[in-house]
């Protein structure tokens, strides 16, 4: 077991993660980011590699041998920040609201303890900073690339506002849940409000739709299935006298496990075509394919929290996060394990005011620098 002490790198993680943050780019428009990453990784001397993205950095420390990945996302949320810190974004309406800043931070701290040892290595290890996870598009680029290829083990984390620095949560399977989109367009037909047998009423056909979409989660899906159905937004209208000839309607779905996400989808269109016909509407739905969800190996589950203990981190089983995190693409190609990492945060993800206690920067990058040692050990063996 290999165990890093990044104390040392503390201030130099601290100010990058400031200037990280100080200066958000939202998804797909990381030019700045990207440049200082490479900066940073230039300074040390670490080996940039030539994979196309357009934005986004992979980076190589040793070589030859087996091959494991360490990924951070880059980008930032468009949020008006309102933390009040000294290093709050400087740019109006955009904000590292999720966190991405620290994870950039403390995957740069993993490279630069494992530039010092690279000579012990077994192998190589590559660190992907990727674009666009906000949008849930920066990881399937990523793999286009190229940069996926000889991988044999995948790891990466996320921050965790509502556990305490020291901990990590670490399990094996779905710890992320799939989030597709959906957008339905319920047609009518317009009428004079007074005489509404003329036409067909859009709205009431939607709110008929919508309430029986409820019946998914309680009648479709088990108690441990694990589900959600919530339709965000509707639209239709245009008068207080006219009976519209149209209603759209969208939201999302986030489901644990790929057999449920099949039936609820299916549940969804009988529902929304059904109801819909019963009362005279021409109802469809269009989906928005989002990342599946994020299952992690049990095997890589197991060697992470041996690293973590060996570390002195307190290990914890992590209760599955609704949200939605393309590192999910990584591991439907490469087997690997994505993690909780405690950052003491006053708020949750995408909050405004959201925020990380930044004595958990050198403990991420110890953690990723030892579990990249153990998996090469584990995959030379
Ligand atoms: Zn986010
Ligand atoms: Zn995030």
């Amino acid at each position: 077991m290999s165990t890093f002490a990044a104390e040392p790198l503390f201030e130099q993680l601290v100010a990058i993660r400031r200037q990280l943050h100080a200066h958000p780019e939202l998804s797909h428009e990381e030019f700045e980011t990207t440049a200082s990453i490479r900066g940073w990784l230039s300074e040390a001397g670490i080996r940039i590699a030539d994979y196309p993205l357009r934005t986004g950095v992979v980076a190589e420390v040793g070589r030859g041998g087996p091959i494991v990945a360490i990924r951070a996302d880059i980008d930032a949320l468009p949020v008006q920040e309102e933390t009040g810190l000294p290093f709050a974004s400087r740019i109006p309406g955009k904000m590292h609201a999720c966190g991405h800043d620290f994870h950039t931070a403390a995957v740069l701290g993993a490279a630069l303890l494992l530039k010092q040892r690279e000579a012990e290595l077994k192998g190589t290890v590559r660190f992907l900073f990727q674009p666009a996870e906000e949008k849930a598009k920066g990881a399937s680029q990523v793999i286009a690339s190229g940069a996926l290829e000889g991988v044999s083990a995948i790891f990466g984390l996320h921050n965790k506002p509502d556990l305490p620095v020291g901990t990590i949560g670490i399990k094996a399977g779905p710890l992320m849940a799939a989030a597709d989109g959906f957008i339905v367009e319920v047609k009518g037909l317009g009428t004079h409000a007074a005489v509404p047998e003329a036409g067909i009423d859009p709205i009431v056909a939607s709110a008929h739709i919508i309430t029986a979409l409820q019946s998914i989660v309680s009648r479709n899906v088990g108690a441990l299935g694990g589900a959600v159905v919530s339709v965000t937004r509707l639209n239709s209208g245009t008068a207080w006298n006219v009976i519209a000839d149209q209603a759209v309607f969208d939201g999302t779905l986030r489901t644990f496990d790929e057999k449920v996400r099949t039936k609820v989808r299916e549940r969804f269109e009988q529902i929304v075509t059904g109801v819909g016909a019963a009362l005279g509407a021409e109802a469809t739905v269009r989906w928005l394919d989002g990342p599946p969800a994020v299952v992690n190996d049990p095997v890589w589950a197991e060697q992470s929290a041996a690293t973590a203990k060996a570390l002195g981190l307190q290990v914890v089983e992590p209760t599955p996060s609704p949200a939605g995190e393309d590192f999910s693409f990584y591991l439907r190609q490469v087997p690997g394990s994505f993690f909780f990492l405690g950052a003491s945060g006053p708020q949750e993800w995408h909050h405004p005011a959201f925020d990380v206690d930044e004595r958990a920067l050198p403990i991420g990058a110890s953690f990723f620098a030892s579990l990249a040692v153990d998996a090469l050990v584990r995959l030379s063996e």
